[in-house]
C-alpha cells in the first residue's frame, strides 16, 4: 500500500511533551503522541470500497495483511506516529473542561488527488484523555457508526466517512443500561476518514487556558488549510471564519431536519469545524414525526437534543465557539450580529429544503402555510416521516383529496385513529396541497422526480441498524452488508430492498437499541 503520508496537524501544531497514554491534564498541546492497543485478533468485517479508492487504496490492497494490520491498529505505518487531539467542551449545557480523543487515535493524514484525509481509528485503547474510560470500543456502536456514517454521505448530508469496521478479538465489558449490571461485549474498532476531526471544542480548550498564542496558532492552521477562500487579515480573518463555521453548521442542520436524523448528543466537543457530523453515539432516525423526540436515554429528562431543538442548540454551539474565538477578535458587536442571524437564516434556508419535500417550485404565503399545517398534521396522530414525504410525491394535480390521502395512508402507525376531526383536518390540508400544485409549472412526474431526490425511500431505521447488530453479534454479517448496499443509493427505489420502505415494527417501538439508546459505547 502506497500512502502519500503529510502529516501537516503533528507538523505544524504543539505536541505534548509527555507520549505515554496515562491520563492527565495536558495544557500548551493540541494533541498527544499516543501508541494504539494492539487487538488480539482484528478481523476485517465490513469495508467501505468506494471510499477506499476515493483516497488512493485499491481493491486488491484491502484484502491485504496489511491493509487489515494497518487500519485496526495492530502496526504502525513507517513514518507515522499515532496521537490523540486535545479538546475541551460544553456538555449538555455545562462547562466540562479537557476532554480530548478518549478513544480516538489519529494514524495519519494521507494526500490522495490533491485531497488531503485523516485517518482515525475509534476504539484503539486508552489515551491521555479517556478520564475514567477504557478507550475501547463495542462491536454494537461500531456498526452503528460505520454504517450511518455511510448512510449520512449517500443521502447528501455533510459527514465524516468511515473507512471499515473490524472486529478487535477482544472482550470488553459494557453497562448498557448504566443500571449495574456490566457484561462483556465484542470489541471492535471503526477507521472513520476526514480531512480533519477538528471540533469547536479544541478552540475552546486554548481559550480556557487563557493560551491566546496557540489558540491563534490553531485558528490561523484551520483557516489556512480548511477555509483558504478567506484572505482577509486580522480581526476580519477571524471574523469570516466565525461566520463561514456557522454558515457551513447551518447548512448540515437543514440536512438533518431534512432527513431526520437526530444526533442526540450535540455537545460542544462533537460539533465539526467543518460543519460535518461527527461521532455517531446514541443517534436517531424520526420514525413517526415527533419534534420532541430524542433517542439518548440520558438526555430523557430535559431532552435538551431533541429533533425539534437542533438548530437551537447549534447556534448555542456556536455561541461557545464565538467566545472561545473572542481573544482574536475583541469586539463583541460583529460576532453577535452572526450568532443573530444565524436562526433568521436558518428559517430562510429550512422553508427552502421543506418547500423541495412538498414538491413546490415557488414560495408563498400560502405554500409556508401548507408547510405550517404539515408539521401540526404530522403530529395528530403516529406517522412516519419517511414514508409520508416519499409517498407524497405520488399525488396528482388530478387527484381528489380522497385519493390523495389514500396514497400517504401507510404512512400512519395507526390509521384507525385517523379519523374524525383528524381525517377533516388531512382532507383540508390536502385541499391546499393539491390546489398549490395546480398552480406550479411542473407536471406531475417532474415534481415526483425532484421529490425523489430530496425525499429518501431508505434510511438506517434504528431497528434495522440493530438487527443488523443481532446478526453480527454471532458472526453473520450479511445484514450489515445488505443494509450497507441499500443506503448506497437511498433515493432509489430498489426492488430487491422494498420491505425495509416499511415503518418500525411493534416491536422495536420500546426495545433497547431500536428507540432508546445509552451512551454507553
Ligand atoms: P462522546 O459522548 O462519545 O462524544 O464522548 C465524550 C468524551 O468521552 C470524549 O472525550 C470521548 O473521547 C470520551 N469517551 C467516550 N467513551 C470513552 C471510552 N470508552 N473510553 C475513553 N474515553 C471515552
Ligand atoms: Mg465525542
Amino acid at each position: 500500500m502506497k500512502l502519500n503520508i503529510n502529516n501537516k496537524f503533528t507538523n505544524e501544531l504543539p505536541a505534548d511533551a509527555l507520549d505515554s497514554n496515562e491520563t492527565r491534564q495536558v495544557a500548551g498541546a493540541a494533541f498527544s503522541y499516543v501508541n494504539p492497543v494492539k487487538p488480539k485478533k482484528p478481523c476485517l468485517i465490513h469495508v467501505s470500497k468506494e471510499l477506499a479508492e476515493s483516497v488512493g487504496i485499491s481493491l486488491e490492497e484491502i484484502k491485504s495483511d496489511a491493509f487489515l494490520t494497518i487500519f485496526s491498529g495492530k502496526t504502525i505505518l513507517e513514518k507515522t506516529k499515532p496521537y490523540a487531539m486535545a479538546y475541551a467542551g460544553h456538555q449538555f449545557g455545562n462547562w466540562a473542561g479537557q476532554l480530548g480523543d478518549g478513544r480516538a487515535i489519529t494514524l495519519f493524514e494521507a494526500i490522495h488527488n490533491n485531497r488531503s484525509t485523516m485517518f482515525q481509528l475509534k476504539g484503539a485503547g486508552k489515551t491521555p484523555y479517556s478520564r475514567s474510560g477504557d478507550g475501547l470500543a463495542v462491536l454494537r456502536s461500531s456498526i452503528r457508526e460505520h454504517l450511518c456514517s455511510e448512510a449520512m454521505f449517500h443521502l447528501g448530508v455533510p459527514t465524516t466517512r468511515s473507512l471499515a469496521l473490524f472486529t478487535s478479538g477482544d472482550m470488553v465489558l459494557r453497562d448498557i443500561l448504566y443500571n449495574g449490571n456490566p457484561a462483556y461485549e465484542k470489541g471492535a474498532i471503526v477507521c472513520r476518514t476526514a480531512s480533519s476531526f477538528i471540533r469547536f471544542g479544541n478552540f475552546e480548550l486554548f481559550a480556557s487556558q487563557n493560551d491566546i498564542k496557540n489558540l491563534q496558532l490553531l485558528t490561523d492552521y484551520t483557516i489556512k488549510h480548511y477555509f483558504s477562500e478567506i484572505n482577509s487579515v486580522g480581526k476580519e480573518k477571524y471574523l469570516e471564519f466565525f461566520e463561514t463555521v456557522a454558515d457551513k453548521t447551518r447548512e448540515m442542520i437543514v440536512h438533518w431536519q431534512r432527513v431526520g436524523f437526530v444526533h442526540g448528543v450535540m455537545n460542544t466537543d462533537n460539533m465539526s469545524i467543518h460543519g460535518i457530523t461527527i461521532d455517531y453515539g446514541p443517534y436517531g432516525w424520526l420514525e413517526d414525526f415527533n419534534p420532541n423526540w430524542t433517542p439518548n436515554t440520558t438526555d430523557n429528562q430535559y431532552k435538551r437534543y431533541r429533533f425539534g431543538n437542533q438548530p437551537q442548540i447549534a447556534q448555542w454551539n456556536l455561541l461557545q465557539l464565538a467566545n472561545a474565538l473572542f481573544p482574536l477578535i475583541e469586539e463583541a458587536k460583529p460576532l453577535e450580529k452572526i450568532l443573530n442571524d444565524f436562526p433568521i437564516k436558518y428559517e430562510v434556508d429550512y422553508i427552502e429544503m421543506m418547500h423541495s419535500k412538498l414538491g413546490f417550485e415557488f414560495s408563498s404565503e400560502t405554500s409556508k402555510n401548507i408547510i405550517n399545517l404539515l408539521t401540526q398534521n404530522l403530529q395528530l396522530t403516529e406517522t412516519d416521516m419517511t414514508i409520508f414525504f416519499r409517498s407524497l410525491s405520488l399525488v396528482s394535480k388530478v387527484d381528489s383529496v380522497e385519493n390523495a390521502f389514500e396514497k400517504i395512508g401507510t404512512s400512519f402507525y395507526k390509521l384507525e385513529e385517523v379519523k374524525d376531526s383528524v381525517y377533516d383536518t388531512w382532507m383540508y390540508w390536502f385541499t391546499l396541497y393539491i390546489n398549490q400544485l395546480k398552480l406550479e409549472n411542473q407536471s406531475d412526474s417532474e415534481r415526483k422526480k425532484t421529490m425523489n431526490l430530496v425525499n429518501p425511500k431508505y434510511v438506517l431505521r434504528n431497528y434495522m441498524a440493530q438487527l443488523a447488530i443481532d446478526a453480527a453479534d454471532k458472526e453473520d454479517y450479511n445484514l450489515v452488508n445488505e443494509l450497507y448496499e441499500m443506503l448506497l443509493k437511498p433515493y432509489n427505489e430498489q426492488k430487491q430492498y422494498e420491505k425495509w420502505f416499511a415503518k418500525r415494527p411493534d416491536w422495536a417501538r420500546y426495545k433497547v437499541g431500536c428507540s432508546a439508546l445509552s451512551c454507553s459505547s
